[in-house]
């Protein structure tokens, strides 16, 4: 074997990437990180604004069940805070703005029964599913060959029911109903600890944000782990014999024990391998598309609609935006409104202009807010799919079919390469946590099959 450059060699310096390299190091392994980009973080990426707030264009939100992420901001000393969600929603629908309390709009008592009793059986569906094997539920097959809109279309009765739970799709995946495996929904749920606990503000998966920004926890774990990290470091191919890998990059060769791939599946394929990849794990890159989402930040001077007795949560049939939070800062310093356009309607929206997209979103605003809406100082918007490196979010989906064909693949070691990523979580899959719950999986996994060897 050639000299060695490192036991383990880790791609991607993402939280699960950065998550692996820890675990790594301080198993006594020596690492290298390749992160293609010339930052640290991935989808997670701050911005500190004119006014000196920071604000999140990737990944924001805590849940107090995301128990890894919350031992890393407790040890990093970071400071978070719960989302503001006092006062009102807005509901803006068929050109009506109608006030009311809480997150979805209560309608007459069949609809609003129909709603509940959808979320009800999407619950109990979460619960039942097998998180380390899918594949293996009784009922696996049935579930997998159909989409999120066949369910919907066999188990919601009232028009509006369908809708919002249709609207359900592109807001936590950004891809349609249409698009998604039932068997993949209930997994991402049941992974979350359920339906309402993803969904919700309060205990929920929007419960908390981070001060100064969530890519503090990946620039703080990039700081322990030094000169490991090596950036503009773009992965091309990976080859493996006997004993272990070569990691070849646009400027050099890495040779190692290990490598620990830790990207988006999708992206796991562009990667050249030699010998190639077995067809079933190549499959599996070509059926885990990522999600389309624009996430825009609208800033004001103040919260004013706050004064309103407003939460700032708007639910809309628009599709620029769909969604609306109140993203401002703790101490409420300036105004900040989070906009979400996702699924079919941003691969629509990001075909237009800057000018077209920023007009259509503060219309709806005006709408929903008043005048004081047009009085913005900033307006800055995100578009995940441009990004070479993330080719969208907010994580890989499975398509029907896809968990029980390739779901055995999805994070099973090649030889000497292991997979690593919050697609392959068990754990709040799709979410920081769990990209460093992957991280820590397919670290431990290549320290041991080292150890073994
Ligand atoms: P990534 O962060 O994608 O890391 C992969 C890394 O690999 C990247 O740094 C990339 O540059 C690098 N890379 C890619 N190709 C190569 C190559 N060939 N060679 C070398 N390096 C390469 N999660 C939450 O928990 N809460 C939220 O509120 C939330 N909201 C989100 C909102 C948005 C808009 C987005 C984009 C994401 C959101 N997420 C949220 C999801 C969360 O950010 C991700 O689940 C998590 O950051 C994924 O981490 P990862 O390490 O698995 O992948």
């Amino acid at each position: 074997m050639q000299k060695l450059d490192c036991d383990i060699v880790i791609v991607g310096a993402g939280m699960s990437g950065l998550s692996a390299a820890r675990a790594a190091t301080r198993a006594g392994k020596s690492v290298i990180v390749l992160e293609a980009r010339d930052r640290v973080g991935g989808r997670t990426l701050s911005k500190t604004l004119d006014n000196g707030v920071t604000i999140d264009l990737g990944g924001q939100w805590v849940a107090p069940t995301q128990k890894r992420v919350l031992a890393l901001i407790e040890e990093f000393g970071l400071k978070i805070f719960k989302t503001y969600q006092t006062g009102d929603s807005i509901a803006y629908l068929n050109g009506e703005k109608v006030r009311y309390e809480g997150v979805i709009p209560k309608r007459d008592p069949e609809t609003d029964a129909d709603i509940e009793n959808g979320m009800a059986l999407l619950e109990e569906l979460a619960a039942s599913i097998p998180l380390e094997a899918p594949w293996t539920h009784p009922r696996a097959l049935e579930l997998d060959r159909q989409t999120f809109a066949d369910w919907i279309n066999a188990n919601l009765k009232t028009e509006f029911g369908r809708w919002v739970y249709d609207r359900l799709a592109p807001g936590v995946f950004s891809v349609e109903a249409c698009e998604l495996s039932l068997l993949h929904v209930a997994f991402y749920f049941g992974a979350a600890g359920g339906v309402d606990r993803l969904t919700s503000t309060d205990g929920g998966g929007q419960d908390s944000r981070f001060q100064t920004g969530a890519q503090q926890l990946s620039i703080n774990l990039a700081k322990e782990l030094g000169e490991r990290i090596r950036l503009e470091q773009i992965v091309t191919k990976i080859e493996q014999d006997s004993v272990g890998v070569t990691v070849t990059t646009e400027d050099r060769k890495y040779v190692a024990r290990r490598v620990i791939v830790a990207l988006p599946p999708t992206l796991t394929g562009r990667i050249r391998y030699v010998p190639a990849l077995p067809a079933s794990r190549d499959s599996l890159t070509q059926r885990m598309p990522m999600g389309t989402a624009l996430k825009t930040m609208v800033r004001y001077r103040t919260p004013f609609w706050r004064a309103d007795g407003l939460s700032g949560l708007v639910f809309t049939d628009h599709d620029t935006p769909q969604l609306v939070y109140d993203n401002s800062p703790d101490d409420g310093s300036c105004g900040i409104l989070l906009l979400f356009t996702e699924g079919i309607a941003a691969r629509k929206w990001s075909e237009k202009t800057a000018e077209e997209r920023e007009a259509a979103a503060i219309e709806v605003l005006v709408k929903c807010f008043g005048a004081k809406a047009t009085e913005y100082e900033e307006f800055i918007e995100k578009y995940w799919v441009d990004e070479e490196f993330s080719r969208g979010c907010y994580a890989g989906t499975m398509p029907a079919g896809a968990w029980t064909s390739f779901g055995p693949v999805l994070s099973r070691p090649v030889g000497h390469i292991h997979w690593a990523g919050t697609e392959t979580a068990t754990c709040w899959n799709g979410y920081i946590e769990g990209a460093i719950q992957a991280g820590e999986r397919a670290s431990l996994e290549a320290i041991t099959s080292i150890d073994d060897a």
